[in-house]
């Protein structure tokens, strides 16, 4: 634990209300698409600052790289007509540079920036001597001490007004979300760094809209002092990442749903132990489920075998093997032996159930 000597956000955000909120489109796209989201984010009065990518950082070459420098006019309409303070991301010292002439009130560091410290560095040393409030997001590696670092190297040219944003981890394969939440990573960065805010920003964790508030409650009820969601006033029509952005009306509905804990500020998520040991709780389920979905696999396969071999599915001496050697271990480890054979029992009959489906099918075809 160490202290950085980081500025209370109640003594420098924006906004009045239980709960901090960023909020505006995934990418600035044109003048009118930014200010009429902008105006219907305003109007509702829970916004408390305007974020919008200007330049973005794709995978493939090819994709919508934001429109650079034109889009810092329209964000200063923002500012001056509607008078929302605006927040964008920076990945270099010339983005940093424009985004002060323009009078960007807040930077944002992104996932792909945060992974490289060089670039952190750049940013760094670009900010020495300037007064503006900073976002780092998590690195896309679950690697905590590359977010300690670069939000050590941001402290270290000067900079007091910090927050750090958990916007979930890059894996490979499929899942239920575009990045891996992994909660651990901020309730860590948090016990190493008690008086830095972190907010939750669900709409990179999710990826899809369906998803944003289950993931947005749990922020809150982990204590995250803040959340940024994107919103674009047409968002299946979005230039980047249309799947996981809503209408302005629909991220109040939101709002209106989510539960805001009294006093989920400041420390809650260090001294929620209990959050902390139900993340550790959801990552062994989940583990759990995944095993089990391995498990099941290799059944299918020993079924396709017993098939090929003409032998029976059940076979008792099997049966009793596993459960003579589930339970002692079972026994060993001071677990009841009387719900393991259960548990057992309930994956065994599962695996006879896959197995006399693929008893029926016809070696090489499939059944459906
Ligand atoms: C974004 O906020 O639009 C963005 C690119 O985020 P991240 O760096 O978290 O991927
Ligand atoms: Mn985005």
């Amino acid at each position: 634990m160490s202290n950085l000597d980081i500025r209370p956000l109640d003594q420098w955000w924006f906004g009045e209300g239980d709960l901090r909120l960023i909020s505006g489109p995934c990418s600035a796209e044109s003048e009118d698409q930014l200010m009429r989201t902008a105006t219907e984010l305003r109007d509702s009065g829970r916004v408390h600052l305007l974020r919008a990518g200007i330049w973005k950082p794709r995978t493939r070459p090819g994709a919508f790289q934001g429109v650079g420098e034109p889009g810092l006019a329209w964000l200063s309409r923002v500012r001056e007509e509607l008078g929302m303070p605006v927040t964008t991301e920076v990945a270099n010292a010339a983005h940093v540079e424009l985004c002060l002439k323009y009078g960007v009130d807040v930077l944002w560091i992104g996932a792909r920036t945060t992974v490289n410290p060089f670039s952190v560095q750049e940013i760094a040393d670009a900010l020495r001597g300037v007064d503006i409030p900073v976002m780092i997001k998590n690195p896309l590696n679950p690697d905590l001490q590359l977010w300690m670092g670069a939000v050590e190297r941001i402290r270290e040219a000067g900079i007091d007004k910090i927050i750090a944003i958990h916007r979930g981890f890059s894996y490979y394969g499929k899942g239920l979300y575009r990045n891996k939440p992994m909660w651990e990573m901020p309730i860590a960065l948090k016990s190493q760094f008690p008086e830095l805010p972190v907010f939750c920003d669900p709409s990179h964790i999710t990826g899809k809209r369906e998803l944003l508030f289950q993931v947005a409650q749990k922020a809150l009820d982990l204590g995250m002092e803040g959340l940024m969601l994107e919103s674009h006033i047409t968002p299946d029509q979005a230039w980047s990442d249309a799947a996981q952005q809503v209408t302005p009306s629909a991220l109040i509905s939101l709002l209106d749903k989510l539960q805001v804990r009294t006093g989920s500020t400041g420390d809650v998520m260090l001294l929620n132990k209990l959050a902390a040991l139900r993340a550790d709780i959801d990552k062994i389920d989940e583990e759990i489920v995944h095993l089990i979905a391995q498990r099941m696999k290799v059944a299918e396969g020993i079924g396709e075998y017993k098939r090929d071999h003409n032998m029976t599915i059940f076979q008792l001496d099997r049966y009793n093997e596993i459960m003579a050697t589930r339970s002692a271990l079972a026994a060993q480890l001071g677990l009841s032996e009387e719900f393991v054979r259960i548990f057992l029992e309930q994956l065994h009959k599962e695996s006879i159930r896959s197995q006399t489906r693929v008893m029926k099918q016809v070696p090489g075809e499939t059944n459906d």
